[in-house]
């Protein structure tokens, strides 16, 4: 079900749930401002997510009412996953899904680290 962007947030969402350990989760990197664990449905050979520690909805909540040091921290943390596993040389696609339209389904912000083939055109047409 598409995530409304703009709804209060909702700490009972499944990446409320991993962020308190109540979930499982392999997490790959970890620092005060983010935690990274991959993709449990990938789309591509890697297909990491990348959530700030902060409870924000969506990329409009948190650009809008972070701190500075959180989206410093968060922007960060997503460069430096993508550098550990090894992305760059052979690049990466970096995915914020935002509100009904864009198929947002989980009220937390994630931000998909996707890599590992030839990505294709960037939306499907
Ligand atoms: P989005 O459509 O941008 O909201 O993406 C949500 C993503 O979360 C999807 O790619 C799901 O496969 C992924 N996902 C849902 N539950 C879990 C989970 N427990 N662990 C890891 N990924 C998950």
């Amino acid at each position: 079900m598409p995530v409304d962007a703009t709804l209060p947030y909702d700490d009972q969402n499944i990446f409320a749930k991993i962020l308190r350990g109540e979930i499982p989760a392999r997490r790959v990197y970890e620092d005060d401002f983010a935690l990274a664990f991959p993709d449990i449905n990938p789309q591509a050979p890697n297909h990491i997510l990348v959530i700030p520690k902060g409870a924000y909805v969506s990329w409009d909540d948190f650009s809008a009412r972070g701190s500075e040091a959180e989206i410093a921290g968060f922007v960060r943390a997503v460069g430096t996953v993508a550098r550990e596993a090894g992305l760059v040389t052979s690049g990466y696609r970096l995915l914020a899904n935002t509100g009904p339209d864009s198929h947002q389904e989980v009220p937390h912000l994630h931000v998909h680290i996707l890599a590992g083939r030839k990505l294709g055109p960037m939306l499907a047409r």
